[in-house]
C-alpha cells in the first residue's frame, strides 16, 4: 500500500482565523487563548477533523516546534512531525513564499498538501517546476479560518492525487 499523502499545516490562518471586525466575536466553536502574550482562537474540532484525513500530518508554521506543546494540545492533535524553512541562499526569491522551499525539501518527492493562507500562485508555478510528485497548494482565508468545504478539497484531492496547476 503506498503511504499517505504529507499534510503541512500552517497554524496562523487556518486554525488561528485573523479578526476582520466583529465577525470574530462569534466564530462558532472556536476559544480564545492567551499564549505567550499572543491571543490565540483556536477550534477543537479542527484537530479531529485533521486526523480523520488520509495524510501524514506534519506543522509547516513559523510557530515552529512550539505548535507541539502550545496550538496541538488545546485542539487535540498529537505532536507532529515539524518542517524547517531556510533562509538566504537556500531561500526562494520573492514572491515565492519563504516556506515553500522547506516544504519541497521536506516532501523529497512524496505527494503532498499544503493549507495556508498566504500561497499564492508563485508557489504552484514553483512547486510544479521542482518538485516531481503530486501537490495541492490550498489556500485558506484567514478571515474564515479552516472551514469544511477546505476539509473537502482536501480529501478529493487525497482520493486522485495531481500536481500543481501552474
Ligand atoms: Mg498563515
Amino acid at each position: 500500500m503506498q503511504r499517505r499523502p504529507l499534510l503541512f499545516v500552517d497554524v496562523d490562518g487556518p486554525l488561528n482565523p485573523y479578526d476582520r471586525g466583529n465577525r470574530s466575536a462569534r466564530r462558532a466553536g472556536y476559544v480564545r487563548h492567551s499564549i505567550e502574550g499572543f491571543t490565540v482562537k483556536l477550534k477543537r474540532a479542527h484537530g479531529a477533523a485533521l486526523l480523520a484525513l488520509p495524510f501524514e500530518l506534519v506543522w509547516a508554521t513559523t510557530w515552529r516546534d512550539d505548535a507541539n506543546t502550545l496550538i496541538g494540545p488545546r485542539i487535540g492533535l498529537p505532536r507532529l512531525p515539524v518542517c524547517e524553512f531556510p533562509s538566504g541562499d537556500e531561500g526562494a526569491p520573492e514572491p515565492v513564499h519563504f516556506k515553500t522551499p522547506g516544504i519541497v525539501g521536506y516532501a523529497a518527492g512524496r505527494a503532498f498538501a499544503w493549507i495556508d493562507d498566504e500561497v499564492t500562485g508563485a508557489d504552484r508555478a514553483w512547486v510544479a517546476e521542482r518538485h516531481g510528485g503530486p501537490a495541492l497548494l490550498h489556500r485558506v482565508d484567514p478571515a474564515a479560518g479552516l472551514s469544511a468545504a477546505d476539509f473537502g478539497a482536501l480529501a478529493a484531492w487525497a482520493e486522485d492525487p495531481v500536481p500543481p496547476a501552474p
